[in-house]
C-alpha cells in the first residue's frame, strides 16, 4: 500500500448565507398542530387562522377585523387589489407602481388583469411620491395604485388618503416586509388603504408561506378581502366577485403562532445582531454606508455602495470570500425579461439607486465570525478600490488572484 503524506487541504470557508430563516421549533409548533387532530379543520378560516388573525390584531394594537391572512404576501396584495379595485377594465388597464420593487408587485397586478406602468422612486426614500403622481401623464388609464414599502420602511397612510381622495383611484400598498415596523409604530401606517405583507420565511417574521392584509376600514371592505381569497365566496357558495384561492392553511397559522409567541426573543435577536454589525462597521469607518433596522427591516441588512462599480466589485469580492450578497430588488422591474416592455417612465433614480445597494448576510443568530468576516472582507475591498481608481478593473484581478 502507497502512503500519502497528508497534506494539509487548504479548507474552503464555509459560505455565509445572505439569509438564514430561522422559524420556530418542531416543539413549538407541536401544541398547535394537536389541535389540529381534534378539530380537524385544516383551512377556511379554522380555529388557528381565526386565533392568528385576532393575536395580530392584538399585536398591532388595532380593533378585532383588522387583519385578514392569505397564503402568501402576493396573493395578500392580490386580495387587496380586488377588494379596492376590482380586475382591470379596458379605459384602466395600468396598475402604477415602483419600478425598484420585487417582481412580486408586478406578479400581483397582472394577476389581477393590469398591466404594470412602472414609475420612478423618490432617491431618498426609495418609495413612490404621491404628491408627483398626482400630475402623472397616465392617470386616466390607471386602475390601481401600488406604493411599496422599500425593505419594510413602513408607507404613510396620509399622502395616499390624499391621493386617492383627490383622484378616485384606489391605492393598495404592498407593505410585504413592515411587520416590524408596524409593530414599532402602527399609528400612522395603518389605515383605511391596505397595507400587505407577507410572512415568507426570509422576512423578520415568517410562517414559511404567508401573509395578510391589515386596514383599518369598515366591516365590509375587511370582509371583501377574505371573499377575494375564497373564490369571491362569503357566507355562501355563490362566486359574487373576482377571487383566488389565496387561504392561509391551518397548519401555517400553526407555524405563525408559534413564531408570534416568540416574536420578542426573535426581535432581541436580531436588535443584538444589528448591534455587534455596527460596532464593527463603526470601528471601520463604514457605518454611513449601512441602513439596517429600525430603518429598514430587521430581516435586511444593506451596505449602500457609493457607485454601481463599485457594487459589482464588492459582490464579486464578497462570493470570492464565500460571502452570499444580493440586489434584493434586482436592477428594477423593468430589467427582469417578463416586464422588460411594460410602460414605464423615465427611471433615473431606480437606474442610479438599484445598483448601489447591496444585501449582505442577515440571520437572527448571525455568529460574530460571521460578522467579522463580513466586515473585514467590506473593508478590504473598499482599501483595493480606493487605492486603484484609474486601473480599477486590472488591480482588482490582481488582488482577487492572491
Ligand atoms: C417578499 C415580498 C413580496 C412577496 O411576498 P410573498 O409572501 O413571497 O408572496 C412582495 N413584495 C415585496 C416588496 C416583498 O419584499
Amino acid at each position: 500500500m502507497i502512503s500519502v503524506t497528508a497534506q494539509p487541504m487548504q479548507e474552503a470557508p464555509e459560505v455565509i448565507p445572505v439569509m438564514r430563516p430561522k422559524l420556530p421549533s418542531a416543539d413549538h409548533v407541536l401544541p398547535y398542530l394537536r389541535r389540529l387532530d381534534s378539530s380537524r379543520i385544516y383551512s377556511n378560516w379554522g380555529p388557528l387562522v381565526t386565533e392568528f388573525e385576532h393575536r395580530l390584531c392584538e399585536h398591532f394594537v388595532l380593533p378585532a377585523g383588522s387583519v385578514v391572512t392569505a397564503n402568501s404576501g402576493t396573493t395578500a396584495l392580490v386580495s387587496a387589489i380586488l377588494a379596492t379595485a376590482g380586475r382591470a377594465t379596458l379605459e384602466r388597464r395600468y396598475a402604477l407602481m415602483p419600478a425598484y420593487t420585487f417582481v412580486a408587485t408586478a406578479a400581483a397586478a397582472e394577476q389581477c388583469g393590469y398591466e404594470p406602468y412602472l414609475v420612478d422612486v423618490d432617491a431618498e426614500s426609495w418609495a413612490l411620491n404621491a404628491q408627483t403622481l398626482l400630475g402623472h401623464s397616465a392617470l386616466e388609464r390607471v386602475g390601481v395604485v401600488i406604493p411599496v414599502a422599500p425593505y419594510g420602511r413602513p408607507v404613510p397612510q396620509a399622502p395616499w388618503q390624499a391621493f386617492r381622495a383627490q383622484t378616485g383611484i384606489p391605492v393598495v400598498i404592498d407593505g410585504a416586509a413592515c411587520f416590524d415596523g408596524i409593530t414599532a409604530w402602527p399609528e400612522p401606517f395603518v389605515g383605511r388603504i391596505p397595507v400587505a405583507m407577507s410572512f415568507h420565511a426570509t422576512k423578520a417574521f415568517g410562517s414559511g408561506e404567508g401573509g395578510c392584509v391589515v386596514s383599518v376600514d369598515e366591516p365590509s371592505q375587511q370582509k371583501a378581502f377574505a371573499r377575494a381569497l375564497n373564490f369571491g365566496f362569503y357566507g355562501d357558495r355563490v362566486s359574487r366577485s373576482a377571487g383566488t384561492n389565496g387561504k392561509m392553511s391551518e397548519y401555517h397559522a400553526a407555524v405563525g403562532l408559534a413564531e408570534l409567541s416568540g416574536w420578542k426573543d426573535k426581535q432581541a435577536l436580531y436588535v443584538d445582531v444589528i448591534e455587534r454589525y455596527r460596532r464593527k462597521l463603526g470601528a471601520a469607518g463604514l457605518l454611513r454606508s449601512f441602513r439596517s433596522a429600525p430603518n429598514v427591516s430587521a430581516c435586511y441588512a444593506l451596505y449602500v455602495c457609493s457607485s454601481a462599480s463599485e457594487s459589482a466589485r464588492m459582490q464579486a469580492f464578497l462570493d470570492q470570500r464565500g460571502i452570499d450578497s444580493r440586489l434584493w430588488y434586482g436592477n428594477g422591474l423593468h430589467h427582469h425579461v417578463s416586464l422588460k416592455d411594460a410602460p414605464r417612465d423615465d427611471l433615473q433614480v431606480t437606474e442610479e439607486l438599484a445598483p448601489r445597494i447591496v444585501g449582505i448576510p442577515m440571520a437572527a443568530d448571525l455568529p460574530d465570525s460571521a460578522i467579522a468576516r463580513v466586515v473585514s472582507a467590506l473593508v478590504e475591498c473598499l482599501a483595493v478600490g480606493r487605492s486603484t481608481s484609474s486601473t480599477e478593473d486590472v488591480t482588482y484581478s490582481a488582488a482577487a488572484q492572491r
